[in-house]
């Protein structure tokens, strides 16, 4: 039996960065703008801390202006909305991303629904949330990690995926909705499983497509797999890994990864599939919200 083929998300995730600055370049020498994102961190969570160094980097790689913002844990929640405000009558940014999630004492979605939809580039404000739902995806922005599934699904199955069976396990607003939303828009049929489905794993058979959005280590095993289906796996869980020394640990995704490999067509690896795509992605609205927000055509676009 043929492995499957595994999709290199750093490789696609290099060649999309690769666009943007391209495209980038052009607006500079067009207009004299740099696309412009502001990220926002609120206290010292580690993981959260390299998430945004690593946008502040990408972004700045992509010729972009890029600021960081660090505000102290223990920052009021009337502090966080004035800087979100001062940031949304900042013309010099077109993108702002609250990292999350945010310390207990400030209210999350009072933070997201105050950013300018024009500028929400990570695509959680309920504008947004409502024209991807309502078809107008062309006039959002969509959230990132979904919006690089569907590029990673199109440059492994073509860019026409209509009529495919497709199932989405997890149903949270940042991945399996909007990657649910999507799908339906590429004119899959779609299902979306969550913890109360029944016969999951007859549910992901019938799949020609599998996104895992579940947040649990392989959960989704190898025979769960219809032969040749594609299988991206959003997920990423640190598990043990006594065999690597004491007290070491290793990431994996959603799926057995070994085990699919029989029976999959095609599937993303973790690390290096998914991931890499997410902040890619954040490239790509901060260019569009720039373009927008400086009312110049749209240009192709990259999903
Ligand atoms: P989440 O908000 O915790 O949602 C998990 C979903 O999985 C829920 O809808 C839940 O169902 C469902 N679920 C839980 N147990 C299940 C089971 N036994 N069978 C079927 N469904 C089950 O997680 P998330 O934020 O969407 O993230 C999911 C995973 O993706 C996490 O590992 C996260 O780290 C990863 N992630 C990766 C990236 C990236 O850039 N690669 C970005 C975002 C997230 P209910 O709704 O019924 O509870």
């Amino acid at each position: 039996m043929p492995e499957a083929q595994i999709i290199d998300g750093k490789a696609i995730a290099e060649s999309v960065r690769d666009e943007i600055t391209r495209r980038a370049a052009t607006l500079l020498e067009a207009s004299g703008v740099r696309p412009g994102l502001a990220v926002v961190l609120v206290g010292e969570d580690p993981a959260s801390q390299v998430y945004v160094r690593n946008k502040d980097r990408a972004a700045e790689a992509c010729g972009f202006h890029s600021v960081k913002h660090t505000l102290p844990a223990e920052t009021g929640e009337a502090d966080v909305l004035s800087l979100v405000e001062s940031l949304n009558n900042d013309p010099d940014i077109h993108g702002i991303l609250v990292q999350l999630p945010l310390p207990g004492h400030i209210d999350e979605s009072k933070v997201l629904r105050l950013i300018r939809p024009e500028k929400d580039v990570d695509g959680f404000h309920p504008v947004n949330v409502g024209l991807l739902t309502a078809g107008e995806r062309a006039s959002a922005l969509v959230p990132c990690t979904p919006a690089g599934c569907l590029v990673l699904l199109k440059r492994t199955l073509g860019d026409t995926l209509a009529g495919k069976n497709a199932v989405v396990v997890g149903r949270s607003n940042i991945v399996g909705k909007p990657m649910a939303s999507l799908l339906l828009q590429e004119s899959c049929t779609v299902t979306i499983a969550h913890s109360r489905t029944q016969n999951l794993p007859d549910v992901v058979r019938a799949s020609d497509i599998v996104i895992a959005a579940v947040g649990r280590p392989q959960i989704i095993k190898g025979d769960w797999i219809g032969q040749g289906a594609t299988v991206i796996d959003v997920g990423i869980n640190r598990i043990p890994a006594p065999e690597r020394g004491e007290g070491k640990s290793r990431l994996v995704g959603d799926v057995a990864f070994e085990e699919a490999l029989e029976r999959a067509g095609a599937i993303t690896p973790v690390p290096g599939g998914v991931g890499p795509m997410t902040i890619a992605m954040l490239m790509v609205n901060t260019l569009t919200a720039a373009r927008r927000l400086l009312h110049l055509p749209e240009e192709e676009p990259l999903f």
